[in-house]
């Protein structure tokens, strides 16, 4: 199959952070970049050629997008299928529409996966306050998620007992759900692999995960885990990558349980937060590692080459004015990334320091040492 090679016109669905550092790296090799974003300034408009204001589900606008470019690529799944639909008619789409159309809706995607073979925890659809008692009374206490829009523990509810189902069920305006049962997590990793048209996988060691209040708070390579469990998650992950056939990158988010089984929680066909240390932390960045598999160039090594770790800056921190950020780049081994956002609003994320260390513990200590010289601490 044809490369596309460097000097082309890469498209990319998003201009958030993600659509920023994909574009950065894409730049590096020679591309051009073109955006589609609701927001003309988005994060990724400065090291954007060009800018399409669109939204999301315009399927003449996504067209237009794609008419200019050689490729188009994503930074976020929950797009139009008509509007994916309609790049295809001028350039491929990688990650190609339907393993999209299956991600983008959390029920579909439970049920790729368990018919598939891979392992997930317990849940039921929900189509109804009824469904969602029911499921409280097999399952425990639950976390409610709506199929579509959900990210960063937005359109998710916790559900402690089927008294709770019918007032959650309305605040989630009674949408197509499903109900997880809440499990006692050991841990929480991601595995991040590649796979190009031609059939290339390669797999990034898996990431330990912190999340606070359902949102990524820091993230270190390699996951200081037994071989044996990283093993198993990179298995998992080349699998789920090769069943797909998948043409990009995906990240899988995973559960690790107290006896040691692992689970899969939720796929991401995109960059994901938990490998935004692969930058400083690898020979190969998630993002040049998007644009090589997209473009069907041969993958780059992801092994890492220094223990890395990342700890997320939220709108919060800017509460008192900009975070003096001469403290924490004042800590060896510390960078610090932002994504160019006005309007720093709580929970929005706005940047993150990245630090290497000997091992993932000392990377880990030295980020979280310089985002407490800013006063970004966890609650
Ligand atoms: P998002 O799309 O917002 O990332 P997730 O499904 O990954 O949604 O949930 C966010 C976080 O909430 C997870 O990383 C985990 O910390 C917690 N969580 C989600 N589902 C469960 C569950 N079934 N049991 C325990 N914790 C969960
Ligand atoms: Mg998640």
């Amino acid at each position: 199959m044809a490369i596309i090679a460097p000097g082309s016109t890469i498209g990319i669905l998003g201009g958030g952070q993600l659509g920023r550092m994909t574009a950065m790296a894409a730049r590096t090799m020679g591309y051009s970049v073109h955006v589609l974003d609701p927001d003309a300034e988005c994060s990724a408009s400065p090291v954007a050629d060009r800018v399409v204001a669109a939204k999301f589900d315009d399927a003449e606008a996504a067209a237009d997008l794609a008419r200019h470019c050689d490729v188009v690529t994503l930074e976020i799944e929950q797009i139009g299928v008509d509007a994916l639909a309609a790049t295809t008619r001028h350039a491929p789409l990688r990650p190609g529409v339907e393993i999209l159309a299956v991600i983008q809706d959390r029920a579909k995607q439970k049920s790729w996966l368990s018919r598939n073979g891979f392992p997930i925890g317990a849940y039921h659809e929900i189509h109804s306050a009824t469904d969602l008692e029911r499921a409280a009374n097999e399952l425990g206490p639950l976390f409610v998620k709506a199929c579509r829009g959900g990210y960063d523990g937005r359109s998710q509810a916790r559900v402690a007992n089927a008294s709770e189902a019918a007032a959650t069920w309305e605040s989630l305006g009674n949408r197509h759900s499903v109900a997880e049962k809440g499990l006692e997590l050991e841990a929480e990793l991601s595995v991040m692999v590649a796979r190009t048209p031609s059939g290339e996988v390669r797999v990034f060691p898996p990431s330990l995960n912190f999340h606070e209040r359902q949102i990524l708070a820091w993230s270190v390579i390699p996951a200081p885990l037994p071989a044996k469990v990283v093993a198993e998650a990179e298995a998992i992950a080349r699998g789920i990558a090769e069943q797909f056939r998948l043409e990009g990158i995906l990240a899988v988010e995973m559960f690790l349980l107290a006896g040691g089984a692992l689970l899969v929680n939720e796929l991401a066909p995109r960059p994901h937060n938990s490998f935004h240390q692969t930058e400083v932390a690898c020979s190969t960045s998630q993002f040049e590692q998007l644009v090589r598999a997209a473009c069907n160039l041969p993958l780059g090594d992801p092994s890492v080459r220094r223990p890395g770790a990342i700890f997320n800056l939220f709108g919060e921190h800017w509460e008192a004015g900009a975070p003096r950020f001469e403290r924490a780049l004042a800590q060896p081994g510390v960078r610090l990334h932002l994504y160019g956002k006005r309007g720093a609003r709580r929970g929005r994320k706005m940047g993150h320091l990245s630090a290497i260390g000997d091992t993932a513990e000392d990377a880990l200590a030295r980020v979280r040492a310089a985002a407490a010289a800013i006063g970004a601490t966890l609650e």
